[in-house]
């Protein structure tokens, strides 16, 4: 189960109705933060979604609008007395911009904040791909691991009750009972993680398809809804978002980082519904569960 909340769903500027970029995505205690706008630590404070339970934040790329907010919120975790370490999965430059400022301001962590290029446990993996904006950008793809679970109807259906015999194929262990060979494959059900995937800006690539192919959740640049200079600006129109939803089969895609230009998104909806029907526009503090 992954939950994600959109505490941003706009870009560049924010609106009244749209906030600028940030994202939770929680799983079992677990919390990761993508993208960080202006203003995300209001956000996070107004959900009380504890600005301290954050373990790991990602930022896509340098743009103000995903990272302006990043400086508030770890100066916030320092007076919140945080004591845990803080990973960071960001752009080159982000270490640089972090560390001046905190001179410059007198700030001095005393929790440990580490850079890190990917993250895994035993629950979830955290990677990160190229996308296609005027500067270094990437996105985002959290999985879930696949859960293997043994087959207990089947085995109750054949009377295995043995629990040395269960624990073995568990294991993936082939197993010999009364003469007769057990294999694992048989007994085990494997329950495919969650993967959901974030791409930041960007516009309509094939390295973002390539990425994000068959993912639960896509989360998609979607600023425009049709302006001939999205490409040139580095995003993408809704229009744009379907069809990279499309060609990756995604199973739901979720259009984000609206140009605060549009006070009425319905015509967004409607343009990618064309293109691929499975198609939301999540609203600031809506969230989903997936599972
Ligand atoms: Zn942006
Ligand atoms: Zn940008």
């Amino acid at each position: 189960v992954i939950e994600v909340f959109f505490l941003g769903t706009g870009g560049g500027a924010p609106s009244k109705k749209r906030r600028l970029p940030a994202f939770l995505i929680r799983k079992q205690g677990l919390s990761v933060l993508l993208d960080c706008g202006e203003g995300t630590q209001y956000t996070l404070m107004q959900y009380r979604l504890g600005i301290n339970s954050l373990k790991i934040i990602g930022i896509s790329h340098m743009h103000g609008d995903h990272v302006f907010g990043l400086l508030g919120l770890i100066a916030s975790m320092g007076l919140l007395d945080r004591k845990e370490t803080l990973y960071i999965i960001g752009p080159k430059n982000l270490k640089d911009f972090l560390f001046t400022s905190f001179e410059y301001s007198k700030f001095y962590p005393q929790f440990k904040i580490e850079f890190i290029n990917s993250y895994e446990d035993d629950e979830i993996k955290i990677s990160t791909f190229k996308t296609c904006h005027t500067v270094e950008s990437q996105g985002f793809i959290i999985s879930e691991k696949d859960r293997v679970k043994i087959d207990d109807k089947k085995l109750k259906e054949e009377g295995i009750k043995d629990w040395r015999i269960i624990r073995k194929l568990k294991e993936g262990k082939s197993v010999e009972v009364d003469g007769r060979i057990l294999h694992p494959e048989d007994y085990l059900i494997v329950k495919k993680g969650i993967k959901v995937a974030y791409t930041g800006d960007t516009s309509p690539c094939q390295s973002v398809i390539n990425s994000v192919k068959g993912v639960d959740l896509l989360i998609h640049d979607s600023t425009f809804l049709k302006e001939p200079s999205a490409y040139t600006y580095g995003h993408s129109n809704a229009s744009d978002a379907a069809r990279v939803a499309l060609e990756a089969s995604v199973k739901l895609l979720a259009l984000t980082h609206i140009s605060s230009r549009y006070e009425d998104v319905s015509m967004f909806l409607k343009e990618a519904r064309k293109i691929y029907n499975s198609t939301i526009l999540p609203e600031d503090l809506s969230y989903i569960v997936l599972k």
